[in-house]
């Protein structure tokens, strides 16, 4: 079978050439019938689902098989790369169970710092403080009011998405105060709510043991790397992969940038720093004799559904 891309269902909708990679990005896993209701945590169910849709379209690989040859693939099916990013603690509950069942070949890129301190990154401690109903009030900070009710799914998220995305924005002093202010004005039993935070080092241990996982690095401190100074950026790159090579014992040698965020700079100094690869995130695929730092990558989350994720397959 000629490796042609995408398969056969969508190739009317658009051909793309030959050694074309599909790179799924996840970020964690939730359970089929609770929470957290979150865009970043996709149920086992689905995601079982889109693993079987993605064996019956694409040769499931890990990104140095991917990635690692010049040549362009022209026998079998085309390819495809599953990642997550940041490190969950929903990973090692939930990926590690449906690893031990199902072997498939997975990335998992790291941001460290949440891992060293156990202290989940901003965005997690926003999404769990405003996991039940609650007004928040940032007037103040010029931000406004925003009111979360008893919506889910991805009624709710169209609510707690636009926050998220204005805090991205901050820069991270400013945006640490507003953490703790909506945590404040959340009050007790936001803590209670806190489904999701890092992996403790031991739980990543285990997830990095477990056979076909392979570990990148995504920074230390998950700032966007673009708006803080190359120094900065380059040290918090160098840190994430000394502390994953000394945590897990493998060779770091794949990247992901936080949030996707990257610029000539960044790709020069991932290249010169010896990673292989560097994946971005930007609903594309990743075509062949693009630049290895600068992957591009499929986000697939928990409101996404598979007719969406069909058509980002075929390039749409
Ligand atoms: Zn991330």
């Amino acid at each position: 079978m000629a490796a042609t891309f995408p398969p056969p269902i969508l190739r009317r909708l658009r051909r793309v050439p030959d050694g074309t990679v599909a790179v799924l990005c996840y970020h964690t896993l939730g359970t089929d019938d609770q929470g957290p209701d979150v865009w970043t945590a996709l149920r086992i169910r689905d995601f079982r689902a889109q693993i079987k849709l993605l064996r019956r379209w694409f040769d499931v690989v890990d990104m140095d098989t991917a990635f690692g040859q010049a040549q362009v693939r022209t026998q079998g099916k085309p390819l495809a790369v599953v990642t997550f990013d940041d490190g969950d603690i929903g990973l090692y509950r939930h990926l590690i169970p449906f690893l031990a069942q199902d072997q498939v070949p997975v990335t998992v890129y790291v941001a460290t710092s949440q891992i060293q301190t156990g202290v989940p990154y901003w965005f997690d401690r926003v999404m769990n403080a405003l996991q039940a109903p609650i007004a928040i009030d940032l007037t103040l900070d010029e931000l406004g009011k925003w009111r979360f009710g008893v919506q889910s799914g991805a009624a709710r998220w169209q609510l707690l998405g636009p926050l998220l995305e204005t805090m991205k924005t901050l820069v991270p002093e400013r945006r640490a105060l507003l953490t703790e202010k909506i945590e404040a004005q959340a009050g007790r039993g936001a803590e209670q709510r806190a489904a999701l935070g890092p992996m403790s080092v031991a739980q990543l241990q285990a997830l990095a043991a477990c056979p076909g996982v392979t570990i990148g690095a995504h920074s230390h401190c998950h700032n966007l790397l673009d708006q803080i100074p190359m120094k900065q950026a380059r040290e918090s790159v160098l840190t994430s992969r000394a502390l994953l090579q000394e945590w897990t014992g493998q060779d770091v040698r794949h990247f992901a940038y936080p949030n996707g965020n990257h610029n000539a700079a960044l790709r020069g100094m991932l290249r010169d720093a010896g990673f292989a690869t560097a994946v971005a995130l930007d609903n594309g695929l990743a075509l062949p004799g693009g630049d290895a730092f600068a992957l591009s990558r499929i986000a697939v989350g928990r409101h996404d559904p598979m007719w969406r994720i069909k058509l980002r397959l075929a390039g749409l």
